[in-house]
């Protein structure tokens, strides 16, 4: 049986770690798209709104509706709408973000058709990430737009590419000084006076003078923060666990898996773990790239990841068929895991299956 325990009062102390280090003239804005990061939606957004959490923010319209379908009333940004999806985010009070000049242009008709007014609506300006924002040379336009639209601008914010490399950083500080002179632009250009931010969670950490209004932090109330320091402060949430299902002796010369993935160079014992690439553990952790602890000792993941069980080296490692194994936990972090594979933290978190049932630890 494979489970994924969500630990609330970890989740707390991440919280009230992060709260402390913030400016306190700023606030914080809950990322918990992804169903918080592989985790369990509701609760931790509960869990989150409780604390004093000031804000929530999902990726997609859907996650947004769905969290209002679990009576989460704090407000809501989309970081990425589609505008297929704009009445669904007028229907849930679901604040968008409003990224391009065809975004804002939809988002108006559709408050328009829905006769509302002073709408809330968030606006993102892309400094350099080259992802998602308005480009900064559009700022006229989007303060021409602002006169004449019935939004009510809550905040206007941009996106760094890496707030978790050493500084000094010429492109982090290159897209903040473009982002200065947006702030300046709005605030010279337009009578809405919008709330700024910039920061995610390594951002936090490393850029303590520019937490502005709102900070966006996810991958920190998780426990992770792209640094050992810095991860030192938090404590991961989230442990998975299974048990053997099965054992097997294998002989000097014997292959195991798929394709005869790994061939064994001397007599040993051999584990078999209820979870596999359908449940997030990709076929990147395989061939060695990937262990779990059984009886507190490392074991290798040993040939090709299957779609539901991977098989493990356990030598003479003491346990038996029904132990219990840590997937990623105590001796075993997920971002120690996801870098040994090429990965991060976030894939390997934001991928784990919906078949692994969510346990809570309160
Ligand atoms: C996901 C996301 C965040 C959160 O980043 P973390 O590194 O997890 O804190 C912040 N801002 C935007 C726009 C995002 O998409």
């Amino acid at each position: 049986m494979t489970l994924l325990e969500i630990d609330l009062k970890k989740l707390e102390h991440n919280y009230r770690s992060l709260r402390k280090r913030l400016d306190p003239n700023s606030k914080m804005m809950g990322v918990i798209k992804a169903n918080a990061y592989g985790g369990v939606a509701e609760p931790i957004a509960k869990k989150l709104v409780a604390l004093g959490t000031e804000a929530l923010a999902v990726a997609y319209t859907e996650e947004g509706v769905q969290l209002r379908e679990f009576g989460i009333k704090t407000p809501l940004l989309v970081f990425y709408p589609q505008v297929e999806n704009f009445r669904d985010i007028i229907f849930h009070d679901l604040e968008p973000v409003l990224y391009s000049k065809g975004s804002w242009e939809k988002f108006k008709e559709a408050v328009k058709e829905e006769k509302k007014s002073d709408y809330p609506v968030h606006i993102k300006y892309n400094t350099g990430l080259n992802r998602i924002g308005f480009h900064p040379d559009e700022g006229e336009w989007v303060l021409e737009q602002i006169k004449k639209s019935s939004f009510q601008v809550k905040s206007v914010y941009t996106h760094l590419g890496q707030t978790e490399a050493p500084k000094p950083n010429p492109e982090t500080e290159s897209q903040i000084s473009l982002f200065e002179q947006i702030i300046q632009n709005h605030n010279n250009g337009s009578n809405q006076k919008p709330e700024y931010h910039l920061l995610n969670t390594s951002g936090v950490f490393n850029y303590p003078d520019y937490h502005l209004d709102w900070v966006r932090i996810g991958l920190g109330l998780y426990g992770f923060a792209n640094h050992p320091e810095w991860n030192d402060t938090l404590q991961p949430i989230a442990q998975l666990k299974t048990k053997i299902t099965q054992i097997h002796q294998i002989k000097s010369g014997e292959t195991v898996g798929y394709n005869c993935g790994w061939k064994a160079t001397k007599n040993t014992r051999i584990a078999v773990l209820p979870l596999g690439h359908a449940d997030g553990f990709s076929r990147q952790y395989g061939h060695g790239k990937g262990w779990v602890m059984v009886n507190g000792q490392k074991a290798n993941v040993v040939g090709n990841v299957c779609m539901d069980m991977i098989m493990v080296d356990i030598g003479d490692i003491p346990c038996n068929e029904e132990s219990e194994v840590v997937v990623i936990g105590k001796g075993i972090r997920a971002d120690e895991l996801a870098e040994n594979a090429g990965t991060i933290s976030y894939e390997l978190l934001a991928a784990l299956g919906n078949r692994i049932p969510r346990v809570l630890k309160t």
